[in-house]
């Protein structure tokens, strides 16, 4: 028996779902890319990208998914050789960190582990400790999407100039951008990336750099620049060379209308809507760890992200409450990845979600731990609507 006709939905962190005004927005015939209407999007989108990430740096869309930008991020401001430090706190600074491994960087990795934030602390004593400022760049995600967690971008700033150093600071913003706040110049961020299919409500496909002054300053020496990402080809006259080729045109219409939504339910607003969601979840996950099975990964509260909530299940296997969550009751729930491999269930809560959507996720996780007859705490999605029935007023 099973009560999943009608439409599926997506709690996975990304892609996320896209709201139908922005399926819409792709409908159109192809235009121009040499003039006409498409020349204004182009610069209507690179300012409010910059805008995104609150920044007076530059912006670049890039036809690539996350890891593209990744690689645009490192390959026009690091040469062969050239030494970063890694934040690790889950898998997706890390990631990013191979990559550049990959193209001859030197890598090193400030462990952490998958359970807390960085410490910034640390991050100061590691660059004190590096006399000759070898050390060209560190890397660290808001929201590693794999633990959970949320890191303190601001502190990791100051740790940075505390510690008298003059490493750039690199942030992937994929799993944050458009739900939480991020401040590009306010926190001294040098290079952020992100990608259009989570906070961003579009489809995959598109990914976004910024850089500030200073680096498109380290940028002019950097030797590792190819000719797809290289800033200065994009920052050319002609509107082709904003894309290194044909403009990605329907992703682009896609962008737009997701952006128009975002300003016009305007950013605060979408940032509190993001909090007392992921509340909402954190709420319900709390009954339900009284049994003793269901916790959360980040062990520290204020250390849990706005967006995505790992979920330990200790004994059970996660997957067989993921089959019953899709196929039973039609929610697709995220897995547990890197160390949390079968031992965990993700729900996502970014981008195009609202109360509906995220309490029916929780009663669908209810239902299946029921069902399946999972040790948990009883009426977990009823703290998550308290929870909600008391912020959100009449
Ligand atoms: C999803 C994600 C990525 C990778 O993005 P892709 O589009 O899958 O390449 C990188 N960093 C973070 C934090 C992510 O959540």
């Amino acid at each position: 028996m099973s009560v999943s006709a009608g439409r599926e939905f997506l709690a996975i962190p990304g892609p996320t779902t896209v709201p139908d005004a922005v399926l819409q927005a792709m409908h159109r015939p192809a235009v121009d890319i040499y003039a006409g209407s498409l020349l204004a999007l182009t610069d209507g989108l690179l300012r409010d990208v910059a805008r995104m990430f609150s920044t007076e740096g530059r912006a670049y869309i890039y036809s690539a998914n996350g890891h593209g930008a990744w690689e645009a991020a490192l390959t026009n401001v690091l040469s062969r050789g050239d030494k970063i430090l890694v934040l690790e706190s889950g898998r997706f600074a890390v990631g990013w960190g191979n990559s550049a491994g990959r193209m001859g960087v030197e890598v090193e990795i400030l462990k952490g582990d998958m359970r807390r934030a960085v410490r910034p602390a640390e991050v100061e004593a590691r660059l004190k400790a590096d006399k000759g400022s070898t050390i060209k760049a560190v890397l660290v995600t808001q929201v590693d999407t794999a633990s959970g967690v949320v890191n303190d971008i601001p502190a990791i700033g100051e740790a940075i100039r505390a510690a008298g150093h003059d490493a750039l600071l690199m942030v992937d913003a994929v799993a944050s951008l458009g739900c939480m706040k991020f401040d590009m110049d306010g926190w001294g961020v040098d290079v952020a990336m992100s990608a259009s299919q989570k906070g961003l409500m579009a489809p995959p496909g598109l990914s976004f750099v910024a850089a500030n002054a200073r680096a498109r300053d380290v940028h002019k020496t950097a030797g590792l620049r190819t000719p797809y990402w290289d800033w200065t080809e994009r920052d050319g006259d002609h509107h082709y060379q904003k894309y290194a080729g044909t403009p990605p045109e329907h992703m682009l219409f896609a962008l737009r209308r997701a952006l128009d939504m975002l300003f016009e339910e305007g950013l605060e607003n979408v940032f509190r809507r993001h909090a007392l969601l992921a509340e909402a979840v954190r709420r319900a996950v709390g009954v339900w760890s009284a049994g003793q099975v269901i916790g959360f990964n980040i062990i520290e509260p204020s250390e849990r992200c706005d967006t995505v909530t790992p979920v330990l299940v200790e004994g059970y296997d996660p997957d067989a409450l993921r089959a019953y969550c899709r196929e039973q009751c039609g929610v697709v729930l995220g897995h547990g990845i890197g160390d949390l491999s079968g031992r965990a269930f993700r729900v996502a809560h970014m981008g195009h979600v609202n109360a509906p959507m995220v309490l029916g996720t929780l009663s669908v996780i209810e239902m299946a731990l029921m069902a399946l007859q999972i040790p948990h705490g009883r009426g977990g999605t009823q703290a998550a609507i308290e929870w909600l029935g008391e912020q959100v007023k009449a």
